[in-house]
């Protein structure tokens, strides 16, 4: 059978991007240039996953015109979709670049009717056993509780179905904490992040990704940006080494390396070398100017040049 991945996105948008020569507040600015696509971290997952060669399809809610929008961007680039379709408007997101700098204006997102959110549960349940792995990431939409990912973990537990969650703050925090009984394959937290959901006062990360209250998530990549990452395997942490690039936009990049990672697994791949896939993707991301795309050429380069070495092991 072939491998299908499924990426979640709550909270899509799209993403607007006007390039603006000298910007200035207070002053009316023409673009004469626009980039639109369709955004959300799971929809850039999506897009890598599909350039690398994997059967994706985007699930998630949409609504309203942008909505439609959103969808026949996915149709234009080849990527599946199935969505929950709410009266709530999908959201925009502005990024104006001007000079080396960059200015964003995120909208939060329309709150969701009640009724939404158990329409996506229906329609997650039904969908999920047709997909090898599922990837879920970003933020809950206004109006969401804090246990929604927990729901969404538990209808996948049910059809053994595994899930990679990339969330952050209190979602991520409550999520881990909560899911004992249906845990994630893998989370991909920061450091930042990793800290706020340990009980340990290691400031040594390798001791931090071993503690109990994580003992229950079999794989956590640790992602550290330009210094690649840490990959806790069961009781074991390796270091991710990476070669150094001159980065021209990382942002994306952790999304990239969920994809990355995906095509790993969907290869049949030991986690060690899916993470080294997960790296190749995030460095090919950061050398591309549009969010969410890598060069495969740089991404197979990048895939050799990973070195991966066990630092740690629990007694
Ligand atoms: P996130 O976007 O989730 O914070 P990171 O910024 O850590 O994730 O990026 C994920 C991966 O992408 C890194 O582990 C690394 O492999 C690659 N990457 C990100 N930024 C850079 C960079 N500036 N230079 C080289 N590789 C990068």
């Amino acid at each position: 059978m072939t491998f299908k991945l499924l990426t979640v996105t709550l909270n899509p948008a799209i993403d607007i991007n006007y390039p603006i020569k000298d910007f200035e507040i207070n002053t009316v600015q023409r673009a004469t240039e626009d980039f639109k696509s369709a955004g959300g971290k799971g929809i850039n997952v999506a897009r890598v996953a599909s350039e690398l060669g994997l059967p994706v399809t985007c699930t998630g809610i949409i609504g309203g015109k942008f909505g439609e929008w959103l969808t026949h961007n996915l149709d234009e680039t080849h990527i599946k979709h199935d969505f929950t379709v709410s009266p709530a408007s999908t959201r925009l997101c502005i990024a104006i670049n001007s000079e080396g700098s960059q200015t964003e204006i995120l909208e939060s997102g329309a709150l969701q009717p009640e009724e939404i959110q158990t329409r996506f549960l229906e329609h997650f349940n039904t969908i999920v056993s047709n997909y090898n792995l599922v990837t879920i990431s970003g933020s809950l939409p206004k109006g969401f509780p804090e246990d929604y990912y927990i729901k969404l973990l538990e209808i996948a537990h049910a059809q053994d179905i595994p899930v990679c969650l990339d969330t952050s703050g209190q979602v991520l925090n409550y999520t881990v904490t909560h899911s004992k009984h249906c845990p994630p394959l893998l989370i991909k937290p920061n450091d930042e992040e990793i800290k706020a959901i340990t009980s340990s006062d290691s400031i040594n990360l390798a001791n931090q990704l071993l503690d109990d209250s994580l003992a229950h998530i079999p794989y956590i990549l640790l992602s550290l940006g330009k210094n690649g990452a840490l990959l806790r395997i069961k009781e074991e942490v390796y270091n991710i080494d990476i070669p150094k690039i001159v980065a021209v936009n990382p942002v994306g990049s952790g999304d990239s390396s969920l994809a990355g990672f995906s095509y790993g697994l969907s290869k049949n791949e030991s986690f060690e070398s899916a993470a080294k896939f997960a790296m190749a993707a995030g460095m090919a991301n950061a050398l591309e100017a549009r969010t969410g795309h890598v060069d495969l050429d740089n991404f197979n380069k990048f895939s050799n040049q990973i070195i991966i070495e066990k630092v740690a092991k629990t007694s």
